[in-house]
C-alpha cells in the first residue's frame, strides 16, 4: 500500500481473490470500486479481461500490470494494455502476476453509499443471474445499445436445453449446468444462440466467454478458440529458466 494524497495504490497478487481488492480497498477507506462486488475471480482474471460492470472496471483503477514470461518478470503501463470492454491485449504466453492500482479515498458518506451500491449489486445479481448453477457469466459481450440477454430472449431461445446445458431461464445470456453438461452442448448453445439472434435481428453477438482446447467437429469459423500462445513450444526446450533471484531484480515497477 502506497500514499498518494488522496488516493491510494495498492499493489496485489494476481492469484489474490477479487474479494482482497474490494476488503483492501475498504481498509484504506477507498471509493469507486463497488462494481466488482459482485464479480467472482482472480485480480489476474480481472485485469485480463478488464472485467467490470457499466458502473466500473478494472480500467478505472490499473496503473500497470507485473507480467511473467519466459524472459521473466516486467512491468507494463495500463495503457500499453489497450484495455477497453472486455477486453486486454497481453503479450502472448504472458502471466499475470502483480497489479498495481489506484483508488480514491472517500468521505464518510462516500465509504456509505459504496457499500448501498455493492449490496444493492449483488441483491440484483441474486435476483436476476442463476447463481445456484454452475455457469462462466455473461456468455456474449452486450452489443452497442443493447443486452444480448434481451436478444436470446427475444428469439425465443430462454430456456433452451441442449444435453446437460440450457440457456438460463432466470437470464438468457447464461448458460448453465443442469447435471452432466457438456463442452459440446455448451458451444452448440452458443452457435444456435448466435446464429438465432443474428438471423432474427441482423445483431451478431460476439463471445465474451474464451474457448479454449481442440473441439470436433471443428467450431464454426466465427467462433473460434482463444489463442494460448505455447511459449514452451516457441523456446528452445534446452533452455535455462531464468535465474529467480537475477529476475527478481529486474523488476522495477
Ligand atoms: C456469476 C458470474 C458473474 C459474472 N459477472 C461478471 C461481470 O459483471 N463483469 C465481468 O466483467 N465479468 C463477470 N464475470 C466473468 C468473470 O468473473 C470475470 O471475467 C473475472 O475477471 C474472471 O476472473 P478469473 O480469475 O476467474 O479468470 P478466468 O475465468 O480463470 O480467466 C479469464 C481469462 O483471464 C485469463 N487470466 C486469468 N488470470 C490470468 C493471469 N494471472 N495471467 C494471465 N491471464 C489470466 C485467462 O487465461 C482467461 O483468458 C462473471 C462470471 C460469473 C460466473
Amino acid at each position: 500500500v502506497e500514499e498518494a494524497g488522496d488516493h491510494v495504490v495498492v499493489t496485489l497478487g494476481a492469484g489474490a481473490p477479487i474479494a482482497r481488492f474490494l476488503s483492501l480497498a475498504k481498509e484504506q477507506r477507498g471509493v469507486g470500486v463497488a462494481w466488482a462486488a459482485g464479480i467472482p475471480g482472480t485480480v489476474g482474471g480481472l485485469v485480463a479481461m478488464n472485467a467490470g460492470t457499466p458502473a466500473g472496471c478494472m480500467a478505472d483503477h490499473l496503473l500497470a500490470a507485473e507480467v511473467a514470461t519466459p524472459d521473466g518478470l516486467r512491468w507494463i503501463a495500463a495503457a500499453d494494455l489497450k484495455l477497453a470492454y472486455r477486453h486486454c491485449e497481453l503479450p502472448p504466453g504472458a502471466v499475470l502476476s502483480r497489479a498495481r492500482c489506484r483508488i480514491r479515498r472517500g468521505t464518510d458518506a462516500e465509504i456509505g453509499e459504496q457499500q448501498r451500491a455493492a449490496k444493492a449489486d449483488v441483491d440484483k445479481r441474486r435476483a436476476t443471474q442463476p447463481l445456484t448453477l454452475p455457469n462462466s457469466g455473461s456468455v456474449f459481450v452486450n452489443p452497442p445499445g443493447d443486452f444480448a440477454g434481451r436478444l436470446i430472449e427475444q428469439v425465443g431461445l430462454k430456456g433452451h436445453k441442449k444435453g446437460g446445458a440450457q440457456i438460463s431461464d432466470k437470464h438468457a445470456n447464461f448458460i448453465v449446468n443442469l447435471g452432466g453438461a457438456k463442452a459440446a452442448d455448451v458451444i452448440d448453445l452458443i452457435a444456435l444462440a448466435r446464429k438465432t439472434v443474428l438471423d432474427k435481428t441482423g445483431i451478431e453477438l460476439k463471445p465474451e466467454v474464451r474457448l479454449f482446447g481442440s473441439f470436433n467437429p471443428p467450431l464454426p469459423p466465427e467462433l473460434q478458440p482463444h489463442h494460448v500462445a505455447p511459449i514452451l513450444l516457441q523456446q528452445n526446450l534446452e533452455m535455462q529458466l531464468p535465474d529467480a533471484k537475477k529476475t527478481f531484480l529486474r523488476v522495477s515497477p
